[in-house]
């Protein structure tokens, strides 16, 4: 049997390892339009040969993560998780600063140390540990047929129970006092692209659950999994055409049968688009795409610097008015003054990521979609950010040796629908049965999806834990032909 996959996104790499770990007579062919597979976990490249994650920097679920590998038989060996203890420091505009620890009675003692609220914390913890177990399964561990499963009795009355109709700031207000403790638990929503005061609470369980995890770090850099898994699946025969850029996806007699690259027909038994799914659904025969609300643009600037960054691994330097901050980009669509801005060190901890005496650093900063580098320039937003960077790392600019900047423009030609770094935005009409399924269509056989625009989410293994629900709907629909070539297209 020949399945063929539209993109080589973790969520594909990681459903081909599945599969061809689990049926090794399977033919695998993954189409890829770029010289290299990964999508966005990727790397920038610098003059002096140094490298950086270009995208996901922080590896939450761990356990999911090596559990997830060794499921589809990837090498333990190949995958170094190193832990990141404290998992971030938390810099506001007014001097507070604040760290997380993995420890819970740690963390709660640092929040007695400046809010005296380390019960509240407790108290946290306790609720979120039991309505992550609720949830995980109910909502992000399985797929849907349609959109009424969603109405079950069982499952309404579970999303009342974890407050679902509470944005994930509000919900912190039942636990916390200080602003800045609510903002501390509220923000990861920023991780997928969804405004703290606007994305549903059940969104709020990522600052849980990296608190009980912790935060790892991939030896090599997170990219460096993508090129891992490549390596993996080419021993294992699968085919990999890269800048080949599908131009259609074929359906005849409501089945998908072929990929078109340059105007020649590949024929397929099954093809699973992994591209953002919005804009997947305009190359699909026969499919009038729907409408989608993106997550939020991202500005990237990537830096190598002489010496060492005198900066924690991760770091959110945030603005007093953080509520304000977060309504002029989500709402005004406009450049906040004082934008929330994201840093990444990797060097401090990994010394293969660029050449002795040099350091890489990583800057992300949440902005409205739709923008050039040139909109940045001249508003000064580039400069306010290593302005801000100075602050804290002295001599920054000196020492700077080369600066890359991605812009949300970027990403949409790079293939991000509207230039939102993660996917459709993270809202409840475009959650669980609301969002796009492994089986995205079912009136189309043999067609399938698989990214961050595809249930569940965004997120590195949350992806991967779409390409399990895919794996799965596959098996279920067409089990029996792994087993049986004669049905395949190859022998037709
Ligand atoms: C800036 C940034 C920071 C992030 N930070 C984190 C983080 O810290 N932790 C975390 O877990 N996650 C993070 N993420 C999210 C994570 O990177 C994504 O959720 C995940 O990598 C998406 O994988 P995917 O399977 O959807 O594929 P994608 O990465 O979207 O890849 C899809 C691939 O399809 C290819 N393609 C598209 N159209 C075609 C076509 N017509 N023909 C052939 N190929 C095509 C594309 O070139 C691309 O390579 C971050 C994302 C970004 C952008």
């Amino acid at each position: 049997m020949n399945i063929s996959f539209v993109g080589a996104g973790i969520g594909s790499l990681y459903a081909a390892l599945l599969l061809t770990h689990k049926y090794p007579s399977l033919n695998v062919t993954i189409y890829e339009k770029e010289q290299r597979v990964g999508g966005r976990l990727n790397y920038v490249e610098f003059e002096n040969g140094a490298r950086v994650d270009e995208g996901p920097t922080i590896v939450l679920l761990p356990g999911k993560l090596k559990s997830q590998l060794l499921e589809a038989g990837f090498p333990e060996r190949e995958l170094e998780l190193i832990e990141v203890d404290p998992l971030y420091r938390l810099r506001y505009e007014d001097g507070t600063t604040f760290y997380k620890y993995r420890d819970i009675e740690r963390q709660a003692a640092e929040i007695d140390r400046l809010f005296n609220e380390g019960d509240g914390f407790r108290k946290y913890m306790t609720q979120k540990r039991e309505e992550y177990r609720l949830g995980f399964d109910a909502f992000l561990d399985r797929g849907y047929k349609g959109k009424t499963d969603l109405f079950e009795p069982k499952l309404l009355m579970l999303l009342m129970r974890l407050k679902a109709y509470e944005t994930a700031h509000e919900n912190m207000k039942r636990f916390f006092k200080d602003e800045r403790l609510r903002v501390a638990y509220s923000l990861q929503t920023l991780y997928i692209g969804g405004n703290p005061y606007d994305t549903p609470s059940l969104y709020g369980l990522i600052p849980y659950r990296e608190q009980e995890e912790g935060i790892w770090y991939v030896k090599g850099g997170y990219f460096s999994l993508a090129t891992k898994i490549e390596q993996e699946l080419r021993r294992r025969g699968v085919t990999f055409e890269l800048n080949a850029n599908v131009e259609r996806v074929r359906v005849e007699q409501g089945q998908a049968n072929a990929v078109i690259v340059d105007g020649v027909i590949h024929p397929y038994d099954a093809v699973v688009v992994n591209g953002d799914f919005p804009l997947m659904e305009r190359l699909i025969d026969g499919v009038k795409p729907k409408s989608y609300e993106p997550s939020s643009g991202t500005l990237l600037l990537y830096f190598t610097v002489t010496g060492e960054i005198e900066l924690p691994v991760h770091q959110f330097d945030l603005p007093d008015d953080f509520a304000g901050s977060m309504r002029t980009i989500f709402e005004d669509g406009k450049l906040s003054k004082y934008p929330a801005m994201y840093t990444f060190n990797p060097s401090l901890i990994d010394d293969s990521l660029a050449p002795e005496g040099t350091s890489v650093l990583y800057v992300l900063v949440p902005v409205p979609r739709k923008l050039e580098r040139e909109d940045f320039e001249t508003s000064g937003a580039i400069e306010h950010l290593i302005g801000r960077i100075e602050q804290m790392v002295p001599a920054f600019r000196d020492r700077v040796l080369e600066m890359k900047v991605r812009t949300p423009m970027d990403a949409e030609r790079f293939g991000l629908f509207e230039g939102g770094s993660f996917g459709i935005a993270p809202k409840l009409a475009q959650s669980a049965a609301f969002k796009p399924q492994a089986r995205p269509y079912a009136h189309i056989d043999r067609l399938y999806a698989v990214g961050a625009s595809v249930h569940p989410c965004g997120g590195v293994p949350i992806v991967m834990i779409g390409s399990q629900l895919l794996v799965k709907r596959m098996e279920e629909e067409m089990g029996a032909l792994y087993h049986d070539d004669t049905r395949s297209v190859s022998s037709l």
